[in-house]
């Protein structure tokens, strides 16, 4: 398949360096065996830097605040309980309640530092309803800027440059422990 970049509305002056191997990369999109689940990872003790490898922005009680490895735009944050189960039926309300205050975080976050004007937020429960992991069940929110309504589109079989996260992370981390 054809890999196109990404135009990216800020700061990217190169393109180059991708990494094909996606098994080398913290986050595994492939059904986890127990153990090897990325989302459940991200409670790990981490170090500084193995948060920022993982693009993980923030874990505490209520789950977990990531970017995307594989995102459908620059930005595209996961939100995930800390309890690794499939559906959010099976979550507590205080899961479900926490669950929504992060992904409010998120939406207040990339509103803040990506300067979106928009943003998508959804869940795919189950394989056929297009989850990656199936097993842990989590939210995507995609930001969206005025204008890009083709830019969805641009994005099949496209990669992400990883300069264009790293900066991203930069920001989003940035903007997170200002408050
Ligand atoms: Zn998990």
């Amino acid at each position: 398949m054809r890999h196109q970049n990404l135009w990216a509305p800020w700061r990217i002056s190169y393109l180059k360096g991708l990494g094909d191997d996606p098994a080398s990369t913290a986050q595994d999109h492939a059904p986890g065996a127990p153990g090897t689940c990325f989302l459940c990872d991200a409670f790990d003790n981490l170090a500084e830097d193995q948060a920022r490898e993982r693009m993980i922005l923030l874990a505490d009680e209520r789950g977990s605040l990531m970017m995307n490895r594989y995102p459908y735009s620059n930005g595209h944050l996961l939100v995930a309980p800390k309890h690794h189960v499939a559906d959010i039926s099976e979550l507590s309300s205080d899961e479900r309640a926490g669950l929504m205050e992060l992904a409010d975080l998120g939406n207040r976050l990339l509103r803040k530092a990506m300067r979106c004007q928009g943003v998508n937020l959804g869940m795919n429960l189950g394989r056929c309803a297009g989850a990656g992991v199936p097993g842990h069940c989590h939210m995507h929110l995609v930001p969206r800027w005025n204008g890009d309504s083709n830019f969805m589109q641009a994005c099949a079989g496209a990669r992400v440059i990883p300069q264009a996260l790293d900066e991203s992370y930069a920001v989003l981390i940035e903007a997170m422990n200002k408050g």
